[in-house]
């Protein structure tokens, strides 16, 4: 099955930081698939705002250069590329001084969408938000699109959302966390509220317990100094576990309308209990065989920032009273490895007897590498000799069920900035909920700095510090492997 392309009207998108690493290597990249896709009508613009002092052909060997990178499969064709570089302009811009909007303002068309992609550290996004309204270049189909970190505490993150509310509406406003768009995640939603089959299983009553694992392989290299300051639980945990967190357990909303969907995200939030110092374990890389550690990557030997978190998390409500959901993310693991398991209870009574074995119905959700989802059911071991169960897995691979030959799905940013053009909001983030995942994230930190908390160290290349096994062997539970 080939999916489908659904074109949109012509748009200007203004990447401010256009020069950067995030719009070289993913945004403009995923720009560019699309393009190739024909989802595009013509006249489309996009234009890169920096204050690296480009003119529009140097910007554009600039992009060719990374498309030719990061597009490779698309960039064979040379044709392509080019008509594509037709449509990108530069405009060099400083975001704190009056320096390049004029120019700015004469490249833009009226009475077409006109996006914002705030591509910029976090201090830019207030003065970005003041310059646009100041020079007159918001007009009712404007968006904005801000990246991560979204604040780095409940009180800096409310300030930034006061900032942009005072210049666009929450309507305007598209807050980005990549997982969310990602195909298993949205599939996730079409599997629970799409089939009849696992919702009325879906609760404390059938599920014992959620594990959700986002390992990455990679260490902190190039982001040294923000990750010093923010961790894996401000770098991952607030975000982008909690939004998968919140996919998983919401109730079904009444339409799949992005107040709808994101009122249900809230209100799991908001029932999260506070985690208990017993159930949380930080960990921190040391060297092993394959590099530095942490410390020495940060040139801090002192540093207590965890590049490791694990947690037990409880939902107050009806729906998951007494299932524990388990969350770890962390640096320089095993694998890179994006999954959530969905772990059922055991059948109440086995009638094969205990010998043929008990096995629990698990349905994973791979969101990367390999995304996909899988269901373990048990059957009868092929061939003579008795009753013996096996597990085998209903395997649902997303490339494989949905992509034209190899292909894989759109990376998540294509169907990110296609939403933001098409003004669906359903898979960013609203104000009121990452406030909410702030004032959940805050007391766990506060409580770290209050008892002089300090991580354990784990080996590079492992599963994590042995204390995240401890956590689960002392329910009677254990995590599922961490799996390239
Ligand atoms: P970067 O340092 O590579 O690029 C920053 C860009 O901002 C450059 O184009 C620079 O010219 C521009 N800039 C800086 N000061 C400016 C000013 N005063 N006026 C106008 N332009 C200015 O940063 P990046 O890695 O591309 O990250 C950009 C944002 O995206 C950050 O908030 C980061 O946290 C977030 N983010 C990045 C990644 C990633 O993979 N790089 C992933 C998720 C989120």
């Amino acid at each position: 099955m080939v999916s489908r392309v659904i074109p949109v009207d012509p748009f200007d998108l203004v990447i401010f930081g256009g020069t950067g690493d995030l719009a070289q290597r993913k945004i403009l990249p995923a720009l560019f698939r699309r393009f190739c896709s024909g989802q595009w009508a013509e006249g489309v613009q996009i234009i890169g705002a920096a204050r690296t002092i480009h003119d529009r052909a140097g910007f554009q060997t600039m992009v060719a250069e990374s498309l030719r990178t990061h597009a490779a499969a698309q960039c064979q064709d040379e044709g392509a590329l080019r008509a594509f570089l037709d449509r990108v302009d530069y405009v060099t811009l400083d975001g704190y001084s009056n320096e390049g909007w004029d120019q700015l303002s004469d490249k833009l068309n009226q009475d077409r969408v006109r996006a914002f992609y705030f591509s910029v550290g976090p201090r830019l996004f207030g003065p970005l938000a003041e310059r646009i309204k100041a020079h007159d270049l918001a007009t009712p189909s404007t968006r904005i699109v801000v990246e991560k970190p979204f604040g780095h505490d409940l009180e800096s993150a409310r300030a930034l959302n006061a900032t942009l509310a005072a210049h666009f509406r929450e309507s305007q406003i598209y807050r980005i966390d990549h997982y969310l768009g990602k195909e298993t995640v949205q599939n996730l939603m079409a599997v629970r509220f799409g089939n009849m089959l696992f919702e009325p299983l879906w609760n404390s009553q059938y599920v014992d317990h959620i594990q959700i694992t986002v390992a990455e392989s990679v260490g902190i290299d190039g982001r040294e100094e923000y990750y010093e300051r923010a961790g894996a639980m401000r770098d991952m945990m607030q975000n982008h576990l909690m939004q998968l967190l919140c996919l998983i357990a919401m109730e079904p909303p009444a339409k799949f309308d992005p107040d709808a969907v994101r009122d249900e995200k809230s209100k799991v939030i908001r029932a999260l209990d506070q985690v208990q110092p017993h159930h949380i374990v930080r960990g921190q890389f040391d060297g092993g065989g394959s590099g530095k550690g942490y410390s020495e990557t940060v040139g801090n030997p002192r540093s207590t920032t965890e590049s490791y978190v694990a947690l037990r998390a409880h939902i107050s409500n009806w729906r998951w009273a007494g299932t524990p959901f388990y969350l770890r993310t962390g640096k320089r693991l095993v694998a890179r490895s994006s999954v959530i398991n969905v772990m059922f209870k055991d059948a109440p009574h086995s009638i094969f007897g205990e010998e043929a074995g008990r096995h629990a119905n698990v349905l994973s959700i791979r969101l990367q590498p390999n995304e996909g989802i899988t269901l373990k059911v048990t059957i009868k071991e092929p061939g003579p000799g008795g009753m013996r169960l096996v597990d085998v897995p209903l395997d649902m691979s997303f490339a494989k069920a949905l992509g034209s030959g190899n292909q894989d799905p759109p990376d998540a940013y294509e169907r990110l900035v296609m939403d933001v053009i098409r003004g669906n909001q359903t898979l960013f983030m609203r104000g009121d909920e990452v406030e909410a995942a702030w004032a959940w994230t805050d007391p766990i930190i506060a409580g770290w700095h209050a008892r002089g908390d300090v991580p354990k160290p784990y080996e590079s290349g492992s599963t994590g510090p042995g204390d995240a096994e401890l956590l689960m062997k002392r329910d009677g539970r254990r995590w599922q492997g961490i799996n390239p």
